[in-house]
């Protein structure tokens, strides 16, 4: 593990500042993008910054709720916030920068009218049940890039279309920036741990639980292939009569489209579903052994 910091990281929350500390910062230099409220999700990709910066290396967390990527009906708002604590946790981790600026200092023109495309990918699954997500998404995390101009970034597989739109993006668009990962962290009763957790009552907490349920049963079908994948995480879904499903599918983990009935090789299962008023995404990778047994000629989705 990475020694902590002989001191508590700077606080940057103007461009400005961030621009004075970055020019102090050894390469290389790994950002973690983030909306606060930190977790041990979090602080897993904080971690794996720290190692691959390096003894040498620098990391830099930011923080910031991006009104961008709210829909107006969303938790923009009652999104939970606790930067002392955060700040905290980043000392603790040897963090040297945090960014953490407010949405008038990332957006001075208000709206931005110039944003990014996500293009196909980001229009299906997540980007379908919360249009403009993803685009978003994509612009805070293109400002975050330039801003702090990292070497190397760091996402979590929990977001794994935010991942892989931003790994396409940084790809279609030459940024030069290595796109590391870090494995979905759960909580001892297998629920993803989100700052969004915070919003469930045990009631539909206990109601959640059937979403990793679902994906562990899935994943245990994979060398039946991905139509048994999909009925087994539907079949745990529909049990669970208080979560509303938004989607459930198996999808190819650099493109997002469906997997083919008789699809061998690496796949997502991937759902997205609300209990009591919290909306959850989680998802598993799947290693599909061949074609099913009873070969369905539909797409392995439903929605
Ligand atoms: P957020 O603050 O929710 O926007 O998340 C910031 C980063 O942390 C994203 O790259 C997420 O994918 C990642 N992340 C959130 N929750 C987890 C988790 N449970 N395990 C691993 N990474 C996570």
């Amino acid at each position: 593990m990475r020694p902590p910091a002989t001191s508590a990281p700077v606080l940057a929350t103007t461009r400005r500042d961030l621009a004075a500390a970055r020019a102090g910062l050894a390469a290389p230099v790994v950002l973690v993008p983030t909306m606060g409220a930190l977790h041990a999700g979090h602080r897993a990709l904080i971690r794996a910054a720290g190692t691959v910066a390096g003894r040498a290396g620098s990391v830099i967390v930011s923080i910031f709720i991006n009104p961008l990527q709210f829909r107006p009906a969303e938790d923009l708002d009652r999104y939970p916030r606790s930067l002392d604590d955060d700040l905290a946790m980043c000392a603790a981790e040897g963090v040297r920068a945090v960014f953490a600026p407010t949405a008038a200092e990332m957006y001075p023109g208000g709206r931005p009218e110039v944003t990014v495309d996500p293009g196909p990918m980001g229009q299906v699954l997540e980007g379908e049940f919360r249009p403009g997500f993803f685009r978003g998404v994509l612009t805070v995390v293109l400002k975050l890039f330039h801003l702090a101009r990292p070497d190397i970034a760091v996402f979590g597989d929990k977001d794994a279309q935010q991942l892989a739109l931003v790994r396409r993006m940084v790809s279609d668009m030459d940024l030069g920036i290595t796109i590391k990962s870090v494995p979905t962290v759960r909580d001892a009763d297998g629920l993803a741990t989100s700052s969004r957790n915070s919003y469930l009552t045990p009631g539909a907490r206990a109601q959640a639980l059937a979403i990793p349920r679902a994906l562990h049963a899935g994943g245990a079908r994979a060398a039946e292939g991905a139509q048994a994948v999909l009925a087994a995480a539907r079949h745990v879904l529909l049990a669970e009569p208080g979560l509303a499903t938004d989607y459930v599918a198996v999808v190819d983990p650099a493109t997002f489209t469906p997997v083919g009935p008789g699809h061998a090789g690496p796949a997502l299962l991937v759902a997205a579903a609300t209990a009591g008023t919290t909306r959850l995404i989680d998802n598993v990778s799947v290693m599909l052994a061949g074609p099913d047994t009873e070969g369905h000629p539909r797409d392995a989705a439903d929605h």
